[in-house]
């Protein structure tokens, strides 16, 4: 067999062909600088390989779960004046999804989930309106707020800041410049305090907020912190994945 089985990238059609994978998983990222010492690919690189981690530990099991190809652009409309910063709007990822759930319905895959890696990205909605269109089961997993950050980490920012620049050291930390190169990760505040405290709402305008494009300090970042992190969030969504491979979806409530 070429390739793990879990993993559509890797795969040929004989093992497609054998395999009745019940559950598909869809990495959804964006393309966007973090900071000065992370890649613009992190949210890719990040939620690629966590959907592949929590696959393997489900696919153990014996659940036949099939990692997608990741979906690299996400909503960045708030970053448009930041070169090389990709903008897809939520109207054209909601045509996106459509496209590729229509596909796995009509293949006989029964559930899909959409594994989003990127605070941008609100898939809630899209589900909302494309559920009743298509006969496969949908659902949306924001990894990073699968656990509560506070215990793994000192300085809970959320772009390019502890959590992720952890993240990717114990990942990819070829992909990794010093933390010697990375800015500090400041950002401004709304000077509104209903914005400051959470019940109004508007986009942030990223230029304004930050100087480094980073929000939340990454200088106490260690491979380590990102190993244990990351080994509970596959746990957890790897334990999701199972129980849902084995659920009937018409009958969810009990
Ligand atoms: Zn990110």
């Amino acid at each position: 067999m070429l390739g793990r089985p879990f993993i559509l990238s890797e795969v040929t059609w004989k093992t497609v062909r054998e395999s009745r994978y019940e559950v598909a998983v869809l990495p959804w990222g964006a393309t966007e600088a973090h900071n000065f010492h992370l890649p613009y690919a992190t949210d890719n690189i990040e939620t690629e390989e966590i959907a592949e981690r929590a696959a393997e530990r489900a696919w153990k099991t014996g659940a036949k779960i099939v990692v997608l190809p990741v979906v690299p652009f996400g909503v960045n409309t708030g970053q448009l004046d930041i070169p090389l910063c990709i903008n897809m709007n939520p109207s054209t990822q909601a045509l996106v999804l459509r496209d590729v759930a229509n596909s796995l319905a009509g293949q006989g895959i029964k559930k899909l989930v959409v594994l989003n890696g990127h605070g941008g990205n609100d898939f809630r909605q899209m589900i909302r309106e494309l559920q009743p269109q298509v006969s496969l089961f949908l659902c949306v997993v924001n990894w990073y707020k699968i656990l509560d950050l506070k215990p793994y980490f000192s300085d809970v920012g959320d772009h390019a800041g502890e959590m992720e620049t952890s993240v990717m050291q114990h990942i990819a930390p070829e992909r990794v410049l010093p933390l010697s190169e990375a800015g500090s990760g400041q950002a401004r505040s709304f000077k509104i305090s209903a914005f400051r405290e959470g019940w109004a709402w508007a986009p942030r305008q990223w230029t304004q907020v930050t100087d480094d494009t980073g929000v939340g300090n990454p200088a106490a970042s260690t491979a380590e912190k990102g190993k244990r992190y990351v080994e509970a969030v596959t746990a957890k969504l790897g334990d999701f994945l199972t129980e849902l491979a084995k659920a009937d979806t018409t009958k969810l409530y009990g």
